[in-house]
This record gives structure tokens, C-alpha cells and sequence, in this order.
């Protein structure tokens, strides 16, 4: 049977853990190749490769900083030169507070340098992605880009000012790009998950204070936090033609937390 991916590519950054290698796993199940960025975890990276192409799928790696526009603008060039085009993009890779690579502090106390550097990589980062992406899907007149914010963009978290207002920013970014791209045959939209386990964010932060994740639960409506695959079979879906009609949107995936 036809998968509803053949012949279409896929980027996707972050994707050497967590949601962004589930997304990138999900999007070649359904028969999209895929390139795979990050930055640093380049084990990661190819580790994701070797995950798809042992079930079968076509994919490959390369490396790139997302804050830096001559990453992004050469990660860009090498999926159009290894596979042709640029059909979907999942603008996944970010930094949170999680205790121990990135603090979890107040306003007051905040280093310049945690709030540059989560701007650069959580904001910064995929203000530039979608405009390389949107260059080459406005030349094939077809696209769907999906950025993943947060629940804190929603529900913000004291102790997580830049993460908040980088994944708040993504909203409006997310808008004003779907709004730009609408008569072009291009779909951008953005999904919020919640409390997300086996990610590097979640262990870390659950790993340094495992009251946490009993707080979680009680926040969270369902009962259970959410799973990479929640995520990722959510954006694979606003990518589909299923949602045709859909740009623009904020998608919540967060077991009913921010309807509370
Ligand atoms: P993760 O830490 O496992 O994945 C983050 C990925 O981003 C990693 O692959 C990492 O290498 C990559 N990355 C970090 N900085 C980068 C940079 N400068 N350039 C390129 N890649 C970079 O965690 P995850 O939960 O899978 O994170 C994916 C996204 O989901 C992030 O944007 C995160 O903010 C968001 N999110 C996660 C949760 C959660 O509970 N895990 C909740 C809400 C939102």
C-alpha cells in the first residue's frame, strides 16, 4: 500500500533525542526521508539514522547549531542537494530549564547569558530555520512547517523566564510566518506538548528532583505525562493532507493541561 510520505522530505531538528527523533522515526515510517540535525549530539544524530534505516527507511545526518544562520542556511542546501526538495520541516530543537545544564532561576537572579543563549536557540533558532525552509518551499510552491513551543508559552512556570518567553514568542513567530506563506501553498503551525518523558529535558529535571514528577501528574488532567509519540504522530498529522485547511494553529498536546 502507498504511504502517504513517498517522494516527500522531511528536516528535522533535535532529532538526535526525544520527541525530535520519534517525529523523525514516525515521519519515514510513513515514507518520507529524513534529515536529521543537532548540534552537539552528533551520537545521537546518527544513532537516529541507523534507527530508520534498520526499519527500512531512507535518512541522514548533519550537523548544525540552529542559532547560527550559516548552519541552518547549509543544513537547508544539503537536504535540497542530498534528496531534491524540502517538504516538512519540525522545528524541534530547544533548551529548558532542567536543573543541571540549564538552571532553573528567577527573574532576579537570571544570568544574561541563560537568557541570550535560550532566546538564541529557542526563538532565534527557528525564526531562522523557517526562513531557510520557507525560501525553497516557496520555490516548490508546497510546504508544511511545524515549531514545537510549549505548555509554558500557556502556563508559564516561575523559575523558567527565558524558556516562557522563547516558547511564548513562538506563537506569535508561528502566526506571523503562516499569515506570510497562506496563499503559497505553504502550512505553518505550532504544537505545545506538555510534561513529555524520555527526553533529555524531562529526565534531567525529573532526575534532579523527583518530587517533580508527582507535581506534574497533578497538574496534568489525564493522570500520565505525555510520551514522544503523543508529539510526534500529532505533528505528522497537521503535515498530512488531512489537515489541509490548517495554518496557523496552536496545538496543545499536553493531556488537557492548559484547558485548566
Ligand atoms: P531533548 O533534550 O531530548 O531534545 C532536544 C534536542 O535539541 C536534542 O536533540 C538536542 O541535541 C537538540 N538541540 C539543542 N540545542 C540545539 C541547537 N543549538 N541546535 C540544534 N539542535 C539543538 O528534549 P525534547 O523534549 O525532545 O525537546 C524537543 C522540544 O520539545 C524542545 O523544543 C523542548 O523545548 C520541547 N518541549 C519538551 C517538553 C518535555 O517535557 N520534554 C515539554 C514541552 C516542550
Amino acid at each position: 500500500m502507498a504511504k502517504k510520505f513517498n517522494g516527500r522530505v522531511a528536516l528535522v531538528t533535535g532529532g538526535a533525542s526525544g520527541i525530535g527523533r520519534v517525529a523523525a522515526q514516525i515521519f519515514a515510517r510513513e515514507g518520507a526521508k529524513i534529515m536529521v540535525c543537532t548540534d552537539s549530539n552528533i551520537k545521537g544524530g546518527e544513532e537516529t539514522v541507523k534507527l530508520i534505516k534498520d526499519a527500512g527507511g531512507e535518512a541522514s545526518f548533519v550537523k548544525c547549531d540552529v542559532s547560527r544562520a550559516s548552519d541552518v542556511e547549509a543544513a537547508v542546501a544539503e537536504c535540497v542537494k542530498r534528496y531534491g526538495r524540502l517538504d516538512y520541516a519540525f522545528n524541534n530543537a530547544g533548551i529548558g530549564p532542567d536543573g543541571k545544564r540549564v538552571p532553573v532561576v528567577n527573574i532576579v537572579d537570571c544570568p544574561e547569558e541563560i537568557w541570550d543563549r535560550t532566546i538564541d536557540i529557542n526563538l532565534k533558532g527557528v525564526f531562522l530555520c523557517m526562513k531557510y525552509e520557507m525560501r525553497q518551499m516557496l520555490k516548490q510552491k508546497y510546504g508544511v512547517i511545524i515549531n514545537t513551543s510549549s505548555v509554558g508559552a500557556l502556563k508559564p512556570v516561575p523559575g523558567f523566564c527565558a524558556y516562557n518567553a522563547s516558547k511564548s514568542g513562538l506563537i506569535g513567530l508561528t502566526r506571523t510566518a503562516a499569515l506570510e506563506v497562506a496563499a503559497s501553498g505553504i502550512r505553518v503551525n505550532t504544537v505545545l506538548p506538555g510534561p513529555t518523558d524520555r527526553t533529555l529535558l524531562f529526565e534531567y529535571l525529573t532526575g534532579t528532583n523527583p518530587a517533580v514528577k508527582d507535581e506534574m501528574m497533578n497538574i496534568i488532567p489525564m493522570k500520565r505525562v505525555g510520551h514522544p509519540e503523543d508529539v510526534a504522530e500529532a505533528v505528522v498529522w497537521l503535515c498530512s493532507d488531512a489537515a489541509s485547511f490548517i495554518t496557523g494553529h496552536v496545538m496543545p498536546v499536553d493531556g488537557g493541561m492548559t484547558s485548566t
